[in-house]
């Protein structure tokens, strides 16, 4: 590991000031995942900016939203008694991220801003347009078992790894930053952004900004929802194919409902067209299988991984009889 300075700032300006005098800086909270960045010689900050304790860990009702201080642990997220009410999708996708160990460090803001698992990004010997733009993209042409299905370009077909990020674009999530300009709001879908030319920016975060709260809008989603996470292994793994799925029912008919995909594409994916297949219709599996199909629509497979071509659909699928109840 490079040697490094280390620094604990009191307060949230504190931090974002340090990171705007030094263009090689890094936060870390949980570091759950910089650590092993930063062992591997992939993140090498001159100086790492603690920011665990931060007053940013919050979870509080306030009018018509859950705020979620993005230093709260998953953890303390996953047993917190308004979310398991609110929230249940949340809780579910948090309680299918990792080992109980990590979420009990992570934080919230670590989890939405972890890094690919591309195997090629962790490995510094082969070329990686992510970790070294120019370099070309090992996976392109090799084992791409893991990579993306949507959205990817001829630079980069990394996925995402956050299962947390996939239930949020589902529940219309809202990101807040402050930075040397002030404070910002990001929607969700808006946060994370697919590879085009730039592969090394997985979001839409300035350099100079910090996440400091998730809101996520009251909604109807109380009850019928369900995060369906396929892995080669029970636990610890990242997602194969992964789906969240919210719905409104009323009368075993469809009065809204949200999906989105993980493990398919740099971002999470919104499966918008596939909602409206759903919306006003009772509940039934073939107007689910209808969804999934039409959910998939321009998705590509690559050598290794067309398996997700079928895969995903049935994910789809079982995770909406799942959330309807009649799985
Ligand atoms: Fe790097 Fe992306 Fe290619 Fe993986 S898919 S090797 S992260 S450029």
């Amino acid at each position: 590991m490079k040697p490094f300075q280390y620094i604990r700032p009191a307060n949230p300006k504190g931090a974002v000031n340090a990171l705007a005098q030094n263009p090689n800086a890094q936060f870390i909270a949980g570091g759950t995942n910089l650590i092993d960045l930063m062992k591997r010689h992939i993140a090498t900050p001159d100086k790492v900016i603690d920011i665990s304790q931060l007053p940013l860990k919050k979870i509080e009702q306030v009018n018509n939203s859950l705020r979620i201080g993005a230093l709260s642990l998953n953890t303390s997220v996953a047993e917190n008694k308004l979310l398991q009410e609110k929230q249940p999708l949340l809780v579910q996708a948090l309680n299918a991220g990792a080992s109980a160990q990590i979420r009990n460090m992570a934080t919230m803001g670590g989890n939405i801003l972890q890094r690919t698992r591309c195997p090629y990004f962790y490995d510094t010997a082969l070329p990686c347009n992510k970790r070294n733009p120019g370099s070309g993209c090992g996976a392109l042409e090799g084992y791409n078992r893991t990579h993306a299905i949507f959205g990817f370009s001829d630079k980069c077909i990394a996925v995402h790894p956050s299962d947390l990020s996939v239930a949020l674009t589902a529940l219309d999530a809202i990101v807040v930053t402050t930075g040397p300009k002030g404070d910002r709001t990001i929607p969700f879908t808006e946060f994370h952004r697919l590879p085009g030319n730039q592969p090394e920016l997985d979001t839409n975060l300035q350099k100079d900004e910090l996440v400091t709260t998730i809101i996520i809008p009251d909604g109807p989603f109380t009850k019928n929802v369900h995060y369906l996470k396929v892995r080669d292994r029970a636990s610890y793994a990242f997602a194969l194919v992964s789906v969240a799925v919210a719905l409104h029912l009323e009368n075993n008919i469809i009065k809204e409902a949200r999906l989105a995909m993980g493990g398919v594409a740099h971002k999470p994916w919104r499966l918008t067209a596939a909602e409206k297949v759903l919306v006003d219709k009772p509940v039934s599996a073939t107007i689910f299988q209808e969804a999934a199909q039409v959910a998939m629509q321009g998705a590509k497979a690559f050598e290794h991984n067309s398996y997700k071509l079928k895969l995903g659909p049935s994910t789809i699928v079982e995770a909406l009889k799942k959330a309807a109840g009649i799985a």
